[in-house]
C-alpha cells in the first residue's frame, strides 16, 4: 500500500479520537471496564516505550490491567519483532496498522469478544485511531512519549496529525468525545 492509497483510506475515515490523555496513566481504564471493554490493544512506540527503545515505564500498570481485563496485547507497527515484548502478547500479522484488524481478531482476539469491547491505545491517529474507526472499536489518543528518534517517514505524518490536532485543539484539551465517562 503506498501513501496515495493510505491516504485515500483515511480521508473516507472520521480520524478523531473518542478520548484523548496525555499518557496511558491516565486513561480511566476502569471506566472503560464500567462500559464493557474486555480488550485492550496497545500501541508499543510513544506510547508504552520511546521509539523502538524495549523498556516500559507502565510495567506494574500493564500487570494490573492484565488481571483486570480478559485480553490485552501488543499491536506495534514498529521494526521489533519478537512475540512476546514487556510482558504483553504481539498479536503479530502480515499487514500494518490501520489494514490488520481481520488478521487481529481472526488470529490474537478471543472469540467471544465484539468489536465495540475492544479498544485501541495508540500515540497515532492514521495507524492507531483509523483502526478503531474502521473497525468499530474504541480509540484512545494519547500524546508522544519522544519523537525526537523516530524516522523520516513518520515525521512527514505527524505534520499531518499534528495539524488535524492543533485544529482540533487536542493538545490543549482532554477531548473526551463520545464516550460517556
Ligand atoms: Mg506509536
Amino acid at each position: 500500500m503506498n501513501y496515495l492509497n493510505l491516504f485515500q483510506y483515511i480521508i473516507s475515515t472520521p480520524i478523531y479520537p473518542h478520548y484523548y490523555c496525555a499518557s496511558v496513566q491516565e486513561i480511566p481504564f476502569q471506566k472503560l471496564k464500567q462500559i464493557g471493554v474486555k480488550c485492550l490493544l496497545f500501541d508499543r512506540d510513544n506510547t508504552l516505550t520511546k521509539h523502538l527503545e524495549t523498556k516500559t515505564v507502565y510495567e506494574e500498570l500493564l500487570s494490573k490491567l492484565k488481571k483486570d481485563f480478559d485480553q490485552v496485547l501488543l499491536v506495534s507497527n514498529s521494526k521489533i519483532n519478537e512475540h512476546t515484548q514487556l510482558g504483553l502478547s504481539v498479536a503479530k500479522t502480515t499487514s500494518k496498522k490501520p489494514f490488520n484488524f481481520q488478521e487481529i481478531q481472526k488470529n490474537h482476539i478471543d472469540k467471544n469478544i465484539k468489536s465495540h469491547q475492544i479498544c485501541v491505545i495508540g500515540d497515532r491517529l492514521f495507524t492507531d485511531m483509523v483502526l478503531a474507526h474502521k473497525n468499530g472499536l474504541i480509540g484512545i489518543l494519547v500524546k508522544p512519549i519522544d519523537i525526537s528518534n523516530e524516522d523520516y517517514s513518520i515525521r512527514l505524518m505527524r505534520i499531518f496529525e499534528n495539524f488535524i490536532m492543533r485544529n482540533n485543539q487536542l493538545q490543549k484539551h482532554s477531548y473526551h468525545g463520545n464516550l460517556n465517562f
